[in-house]
């Protein structure tokens, strides 16, 4: 049966998404340069909202947005949106997590082989007319014990990668795991400081809150082998930036993958200056297979919603 309603995309999104819509009946309007202000004038038209993460329902817009039964975020995590007022006025909130499961445990996994084999170091120095062949003797994945914290859809996914690259996983998460995912990579439960203290790296793949906030500060991370490699594409604030600053620029840790960070955009970042990290963007969901999943999945979840099947 065909649905009545009409949507407003706000952001830049794969276009599967109003492709999907516009199947089920619903008419999409795709504005992704639209102002707040814009939207502000505009949200009372429209039963859905869809963001990315440039434009914020805030409490005012759901204020305005009198007809909205659906909001929407082609992504992971709801940072953007007001929840509360959003619930308030029995909205339902949606957001597409899947999409990003692959593309981040790839990014992790670029990061790992990176820092290996120095490759972004080497990089550097051939654009600098350096050839530093001696300097950048690397070490292999295979063998090595990867420290997972957090085993839920990405860090699950990066165990099978990792298992696949011969590697030993170590598993820490304050929930129950499942056991026959536990048998197939060959997971090592461990508490967090034992996982820190064995790990070769150490991957992050938790949810950014009160009890997750610094998770990673000076005494966590002075458990880890000055050997380690610490890995966080996670949220910035699990890990306190300065205290890693200064592990790594002491010695006492051998390297980190950053793509998120606790203020965003990072460019004035300290940590760029130093050779053993390599950072990125928050780039982690940001390929085009995961955006068009996202917006594939966001707008299944838009229709069920509509049907009242969810
Ligand atoms: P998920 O909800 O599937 O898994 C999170 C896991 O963390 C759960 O198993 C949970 O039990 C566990 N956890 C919660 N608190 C913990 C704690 N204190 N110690 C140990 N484990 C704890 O989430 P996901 O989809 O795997 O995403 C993981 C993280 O990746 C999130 O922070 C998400 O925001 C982030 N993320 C980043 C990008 C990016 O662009 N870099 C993209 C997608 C997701």
């Amino acid at each position: 049966m065909s649905l009545e309603g009409s949507v407003l995309v706000c952001d830049e999104v794969d276009p599967v998404l109003g492709k999907i819509l516009k199947q089920n009946g619903l008419s999409v309007s795709y504005e992704p340069s639209i102002t707040p202000e814009q939207l502000l004038e505009r949200a009372a038209g429209y039963d859905v909202l869809v963001v990315r993460s440039r434009t914020r329902i805030t409490a005012d817009v759901i204020a305005k947005a009198t007809k909205c039964r659906v909001v929407a975020r082609v992504g992971v995590g709801l940072d953007n949106i007001d929840k509360d007022a959003a619930s308030a006025r029995n909205i339902r909130v949606l957001n597409a997590a899947e999409g990003a499961i692959n593309a981040v445990a790839e990014l992790v996994l670029s990061m790992m082989l990176s820092l290996a084999r120095q490759t972004c170091r080497g990089d550097r120095g051939m654009r600098d007319g350096k050839w530093l062949k001696k300097e950048l003797k690397g070490t292999e994945l295979a063998g090595k014990y990867l420290g997972i914290v957090g085993l839920g859809n990405i860090g699950r996914r990066l165990a099978r990668m990792g298992r696949a690259l011969n590697m030993n996983i170590i598993g820490y998460d304050v929930v129950d795991i499942d056991p026959a995912f536990a048998k197939e990579v060959g997971l090592m439960r461990a508490d967090l400081d034992t996982l820190l203290s064995s790990s070769d790296y150490v991957s992050l793949h938790v949810p950014l809150l009160d009890s997750t906030r610094h998770l990673l500060g000076a005494q966590k991370l002075a458990l880890m082998k000055d050997t380690a490699v610490l890995i966080n594409t996670s949220r910035g604030g699990v890990v306190d930036e300065d205290a890693l600053y200064e592990a790594l620029e002491a010695g006492r840790l051998g390297g980190a993958g950053l793509d998120v960070f606790e203020e965003e955009p990072a460019t004035g970042s300290r940590l760029a200056g130093l050779d053993n990290v390599v950072l990125t963007p928050h780039v982690g969901a940001q390929t085009r297979e995961a955006q068009s999943l996202a917006a594939n999945v966001a707008a299944e979840k838009i229709v069920q919603a509509l049907r009242g099947v969810i």
